[in-house]
């Protein structure tokens, strides 16, 4: 799971999971230039892409980072931050000493925050951090969303969250909203999944409050290979359709969205 947006210069991802290097190569940003990695929380499909992210920049044939990786997000980013340099601490080490790297690349800058409110704010470019809810007990913590602004221009990204107000308070009419989703075939299939996500019958009810220039799922949870069927997006959009009846995309994984004066234009990939 990860999600980068691109504003007046900027490279912002939001999470980190696995393959997010990869998919970021893919898209043509190079992996030097990336001005910050923001996590909605700790779990591992949102970090697990993270070292590869941080150690790929610094090596100058793949990334060629000038200065340190800067990490932000709620109390617990130091901590993640932290950790890794210690665990690859050997290959720092002996790229360093290999005269490979220039040590002033290598680090990770953790950024901590407490949420709702700014914690980014560069070049006209604010990053709004948000506390949502993963689970109904809120074991999960922290669990936060975020959104970008930048020249009047809007993202929400909610984090794995359960229908939250939140999300309705700091996404009413932004440009784009991007959701995350759960469903299954049997919608009574799974109830503990269904209770720490939002269903799409949920998500329209929140797309309808925020009317967004284009509402967006990402992190679709959707059945379980070989155990528990899925459903097709058709399906999914379907379901939404119950609650929304707006402007409405199913991500996929290097779909990207322009974010003009007049529209949200859709680029697949
Ligand atoms: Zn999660
Ligand atoms: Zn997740």
């Amino acid at each position: 799971m990860s999600t980068l947006v691109q504003a007046n210069g900027l490279n912002l991802v939001f999470d980190a999971g696995r393959g997010a290097t990869t998919r970021l190569t893919q898209a043509g940003v190079p992996l030097g230039q990336i001005d910050g990695v923001f996590l909605t929380h700790f779990h591992s499909d949102h970090v697990n892409g993270l070292s590869d992210m941080w150690l790929s920049g610094f090596i100058p044939a793949l990334g060629g980072r000038e200065g340190n990786f800067d990490l932000y997000g709620p109390i617990g980013v130091k901590n993640i931050g932290d950790g890794l340099m210690q665990t690859f601490r050997n290959d720092v080490d002996v790229r360093v000493a290999d005269a490979e790297v220039d040590p002033a690349t290598t680090g990770i800058v953790s950024h901590e925050f407490e949420a709702n409110r700014v914690i980014f704010d560069r070049d006209g470019v604010a990053v709004t951090m948000f506390k949502v809810q993963h689970d109904p007990n809120s074991a999960i913590e922290p669990a936060v969303g975020y959104r970008i602004d930048y020249a009047d221009k809007s993202v929400l990204i909610s984090g794995d969250t359960v229908p939250v107000e939140n999300v309705i308070r700091y996404g009413t009419g932004v440009d784009v909203l991007i959701h995350e989703v759960a469903d299954f075939q049997d919608p009574a299939a799974l109830p503990k999944v269904y209770a720490h996500h939002t269903n799409p019958r949920q998500a329209g009810e929140i797309f309808t409050a925020t009317r967004p220039g284009m509402a967006v799922y990402s992190h679709i949870v959707n059945g379980i290979p070989g155990r528990v069927a899925g459903i097709p997006d058709e399906t999914l959009i379907e379901r939404t359709r119950e609650s929304y009846d707006g402007p409405l995309t199913v991500g996929q994984d290097l779909m990207s969205f322009q974010i003009t004066d007049d529209e949200v234009n859709i680029s697949q990939p």
